[in-house]
């Protein structure tokens, strides 16, 4: 790393200590970004690293909700509104009990350089919750969410801070949600959240956008080898929203995906995955991935074990951070492993990232692969704003032209700047620069 950028690293390590994930976030996009301070010295003049570092605003709160038997529980709310340079704070809340602040931390300082690479005008935030919606009814989920919102309402707004979803939050928490902004502000401010319902200002695609843009994202990193999607081996894992979406359009351009996971354990299905017994099994009886083995004749259901035990020549690691390790990546790069997607928030640990780009297998990281989930978002922004609302091909067109668009930029900065195929280096220091610029342009905020 840079010399200059190590000691203001280490002050922001100090300044944030137990935060792991957090560190690991900010040491990445710091690696990436010493030759941008050599040609923008004024960057370091006017600290914008440090203060890039150091959220705007930290939300902590006490969630209390009564479970079906009437006991009492009490959770931690996060809202994190990390950057607001390019717009208002954008990103997901996130319902897992893993949640604290330093894996809320992480996110939204992602979200600032994803957000970035859109080209759309959003900021930076993340947000959620130690709060385990597994097992809970649909009733306690929804009083759940109406006393997360009962606190988190006064700090959002469509021209202040925008929250989607993320694990744990799909349209089920975010109608909850917004039913009780609604009630408590008596505004029908349709902007405040993404991820509605179609029927009340949601956009068609924005469940698809973040699988699909994953694989969008792939097929451009693919082409400039001369290859695609048709006839690949696809291992995934996961099996939410990003996966199940990734799953089907790989599928579509060609693809056999053979397996995908949950936090239980992983199936192998060489016919190729069934996306409709797929979505039956979990996003409609929200069940487990046994569940669809048990359906399905030839199917391998692996309790616990690692899906990236599988072969593949494409990895679409869908799941959750630190997922996929040195090891899991140097065994898939010796079976013949060629690219990866990552449709996950850093799920490839700083070894397995090591590994996959001394040996060239492609690979796009989160913030720039994954992006077609917020890039939807906003374009559903625009159709609340707008009173409108678009065609699915209209919205997938748009979706296309994003990622199109955002491979380009991670593509040609990396060229930029000497590294060609360096889509880390591309993503940080593309989604970089244009934070700076407006940073610089604001004056010091
Ligand atoms: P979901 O809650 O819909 O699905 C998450 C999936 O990952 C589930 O299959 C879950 O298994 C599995 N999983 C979660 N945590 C763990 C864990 N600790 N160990 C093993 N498996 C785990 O979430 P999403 O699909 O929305 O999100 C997946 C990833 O994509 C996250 O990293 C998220 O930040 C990222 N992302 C999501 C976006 C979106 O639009 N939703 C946008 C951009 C990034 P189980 O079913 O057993 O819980």
């Amino acid at each position: 790393m840079d010399a200059r950028l190590e000691a203001i690293r280490d002050t922001v390590l100090a300044r944030n200590p137990g935060e792991a994930e957090f560190h690991q976030a900010v040491v990445e996009v710091f690696e990436s970004l010493g030759p941008v301070h050599d040609r923008h010295p004024e960057f370091l003049e006017a600290a914008i690293l440090e203060r890039l570092c150091e959220p705007e605003r930290q939300i902590i709160f006490r969630v209390p909700w009564t479970d079906d038997q009437g006991r009492v529980q009490i959770n931690r709310g996060f809202r994190v509104e990390f950057n607001s340079a390019l717009g208002p704070y954008k990103g997901g809340l996130r319902f897992h009990p893993s949640v604290y602040l330093g894996i809320v931390k992480f996110l939204g300082f992602e979200q600032i350089f994803k957000n970035a690479l859109t080209g759309m005008p959003i900021g930076g935030g993340k947000g959620g919750s130690d709060f385990d919606p597994r097992g809970r009814s649909d009733a306690e989920v929804m009083r759940f969410c109406q006393s997360f919102m009962t606190e988190l309402y006064r700090h959002i707004g469509e021209y202040t801070d925008v929250p989607a979803g993320d694990i744990g939050v799909g349209g089920r928490e975010i109608g909850y949600l917004f039913g009780q902004y609604k009630r408590i502000t008596n505004r029908y401010e349709s902007g405040v959240l993404t991820g509605k319902g179609i029927s009340w200002g949601g956009s068609l695609v924005r469940p698809e956008a973040t699988g699909f843009g994953t694989v969008i994202f792939t097929e451009e990193m693919l082409k400039t080898r001369g290859t695609s999607f048709d006839g690949q081996r696809v291992v995934v894992s996961g099996s939410g929203n990003v996966a199940i979406n990734a799953v089907a359009k790989a599928q579509s351009l060609g693809a056999t995906v053979v397996a995908c996971s949950d936090s239980s354990g992983y199936i192998v299905d060489e016919a190729g995955i069934d996306v409709g017994l797929l979505r039956q099994v979990k996003e409609v009886e929200r069940g487990r991935l046994k569940d669809y083995s048990l359906r399905r004749s030839g199917v391998a259901y692996v309790e616990a074990g690692s899906v990236w035990d599988v072969d593949a020549t494409v990895a679409l690691p869908c799941a959750t951070q630190n997922e996929l390790d040195g090891d899991a990546a140097a065994r898939l790069v010796r079976n013949g492993l060629i690219a990866v997607g990552e449709g996950a928030n850093m799920p490839s640990t700083r070894e397995a990232v090591a590994v996959f780009q001394e040996a060239g297998v492609l690979f796009g990281p989160g913030k720039a692969a994954n992006a077609g989930g917020v890039a939807t978002s906003a374009l559903e922004m625009q159709q609340n704003a707008s009173r409108d609302s678009w065609s699915f091909e209209h919205t997938e067109q748009r979706l296309t032209d994003i990622m199109v668009g955002i491979h380009h930029r991670c593509a040609s900065t990396a060229d930029e700047y000497g590294e060609p195929g360096n889509y880390v280096l591309g993503a940080n220091i593309g989604g970089f620069v244009k934070v700076a610029d407006a940073m610089l342009a604001q004056g010091l905020i």
